[in-house]
């Protein structure tokens, strides 16, 4: 068995559970639309911040997963863009990515918009159409 697999058999299971405890202390799930915890499930038919009614994250499935930054990259512009081009939008992956980059604000941005955002801020007068950018214009084929 290599090191590795060491360390993944030793590391993954308790970082998973420290994962599903904290999850469980803030409460029963969250809102994956904009992220907010509740207590309970009991008589809720949306979510008590923002409305939505898509089924919410169970803390009981809160996971620990080991996965490349640019492996990250690659899915979130993906689902971004599935997000833009099939869905009419991409506001709950632009949650979801917010939540994962809250865990390492150190690393780079994980969506095209970010991307792209990062540019236009470095150099200022650039003129986009991306989805999510501050002031872009919306595609056509939205
Ligand atoms: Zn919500």
């Amino acid at each position: 068995m290599s090191d590795e697999e060491i360390l993944r058999q030793k590391m993954i299971p308790d970082v998973t559970e420290f994962a599903r405890q904290a999850a469980k202390r803030r409460g029963v799930g969250f809102c994956i639309g904009c992220g907010v915890y509740v207590k309970d499930w009991e008589g809720l038919t949306c979510c008590p911040n923002c409305g939505s009614a898509s089924v919410p994250a169970g803390s009981d499935n809160q996971v620990a997963v080991e996965i490349n930054w640019h492996e990250l990259h690659v899915l979130c512009c993906w689902a971004e863009r599935w997000g833009h081009q099939e869905c009419g939008g991409a506001g709950v992956v632009y949650s979801i990515v917010q939540r994962l980059r809250a865990q390492h604000p150190d690393k780079g941005p994980l969506t095209l918009a970010a991307d792209i955002q990062q540019i236009v801020d470095e150099h200022p007068g650039t003129q986009t159409n991306i989805p999510g950018v501050e002031g872009a214009e919306p595609l056509n084929d939205e």
